[in-house]
């Protein structure tokens, strides 16, 4: 296993944020891989890391001044063992080939836990929608998916959503692949409504996340009812997650985009987190305008010469990092356990750097990783694309309560797998597991292929 992460880093020595995924999946399946030697034999892990198919392009669009722009294209096919690649895509100038590899890695195992039929994939662009017009993202939309099209398909590989990627997007590229292809089918989820979407697919990932954090809570007999929380971002995660923990009796005090933090301990409602989406979703202005709308918030700007995040520094009973990947390093885990939180889950991709997560663990916070936390996002996708295909259209009420379940099993199995392996109570371990040993199975039973 020493040599896997050597192999990995000596062939992409730059890519961090991938060798970061993959040494935490490598390290904690170890306990699946002695229990079936066939795994080491068939070099399961070997042929995981590597991505099926990696497709790069050059994305040309014209700015709104008649200036031409080109930004740089990818598409991760990680993993069709269980089902077409799928996963979102991510329009941030971050975008580099070990993001979204990490993406597509994590996505891979993430799916699995679904119990959906969906393999792993993950793309996007190093394109940055903040401060471009409607005109101008359409144009970099359609540039997008004239190349894009050619690769994916309803039974392919159907990207969906991620970071600077919502339903404006989303239309905007599924306008263009109908026309390529003069088909009207479910290539992409997270569509609008009226037009093959699904019911509580941009509600998922946050609800998903509050459902998952109950379930832990509740092994233990407690409740989100009265727990101060912190949530981090502000984006489709973060709304969802607040409106759902709202909904639960509990009390969030923080916000956050790349300018900064508002802290607001009177509580958000339900009101001003009304406020929070027309601000992000329509007007897509900056979260300081929180604090000047109500008084009694504090807004603490991003300090770029801090090792530290100062959101992380209040007090409060249950975290929620929903922005981004690495937002919770060592230090702001002691922050967070300094400040009493017992309950971290993971609204984002791998929010938490290794020493943060270790630190959660020794101090006996109840860490739930996004893979496992996140995934009601992914899996209403998935019941989008089983909707899509039937020519259907689910009432809220089915939906919601598939969503439900989905998460209560996603828990259950993370708990069953964790005891199994030696791990008891350790949902990374879990996760990692549970997901490792479904996809692994079904490579081997397709043969080296
Ligand atoms: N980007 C989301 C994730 O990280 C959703 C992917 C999807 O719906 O395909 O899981």
């Amino acid at each position: 296993m020493q040599t896997i992460m050597e192999k990995i880093k000596a062939r992409d020595p730059e890519q961090k944020e991938f060798h970061q995924a993959v040494a935490e999946v490598v390290e904690t399946v170890r306990p699946a891989l002695d229990a079936h030697p066939e795994y080491r034999h068939q070099k399961v892990l070997e042929r995981l890391v590597e991505p099926e198919r990696i497709i790069m392009f050059r994305v040309p669009w014209m700015d709104d001044r008649g200036e031409p722009q080109v930004n740089r294209g990818f598409r991760i096919e990680m993993n069709s063992a269980i089902g077409p690649y799928k996963g979102g895509l991510r329009f941030h100038p971050s975008v580099n080939l070990s993001i979204l590899k990490f993406l597509a890695f994590e996505q891979t195992f993430k799916n699995a836990l679904t119990s959906l039929p969906l393999g792993g994939g993950k793309g996007g662009a190093d394109f940055d929608p903040k401060g471009k017009t409607d005109n101008e993202v359409m144009r970099f939309c359609q540039s997008f998916m004239t190349e894009l099209y050619r690769h994916i398909g309803p039974d392919t590989d159907v990207p969906a959503g991620d970071i600077g990627v919502g339903a404006r997007e989303i239309g905007f590229l599924f306008g263009m692949y109908k026309r390529l292809r003069n088909e009207f089918t479910g290539v992409l989820t997270g569509k609008s409504l009226n037009w093959g979407g699904s019911l509580i697919r941009p509600e998922a990932t946050g609800y998903g996340c509050v459902h998952f954090a109950a379930e832990m809570l509740a092994v233990g007999g407690d409740a989100l009812a009265g727990k101060t929380c912190l949530v981090s971002g502000s984006g489709n995660v973060a709304q969802y997650t607040v409106e759902k923990l709202i909904d639960r009796g509990a009390r969030v005090v923080t916000l956050s985009d790349s300018s900064g933090h508002i802290c607001d301990e009177a509580g958000i409602d339900a009101q001003k987190l009304a406020f929070v989406m027309r601000l992000k979703n329509v007007q897509r202005g900056r979260i300081q305008e929180y604090a000047d709308a109500y008084p009694g918030t504090v807004f603490t700007p991003v300090d770029p010469t801090r090792s530290s995040n100062p959101l992380w520094e209040h007090a409060a009973d249950c975290a929620f990092p929903c922005a981004t990947e690495n937002e919770i390093n060592g230090e702001d885990a002691r922050h967070l356990v300094a400040g009493g939180v017992r309950l971290v889950v993971e609204g984002a991709n791998m929010p938490t750097t290794p020493e943060g997560i270790d630190h959660f663990l020794d101090a006996g916070v109840l860490y739930a990783p996004g893979k496992a936390a996140n995934a009601g996002g992914v899996a209403v996708s998935g019941l989008e694309m089983a909707q899509n295909s039937m020519r259907l259209h689910w009432p809220r009420e089915e939906v919601e309560g598939r969503l439900q379940m989905i998460m209560k099993n996603i828990h259950k199995n993370c708990l069953a797998a964790a005891e199994r392996y030696g791990s008891p109570g350790n949902y990374l371990v879990g996760a990692n597991v549970a997901g490792f040993i479904k996809v692994v199975d079904a490579m081997l039973d397709q043969g080296l292929v």
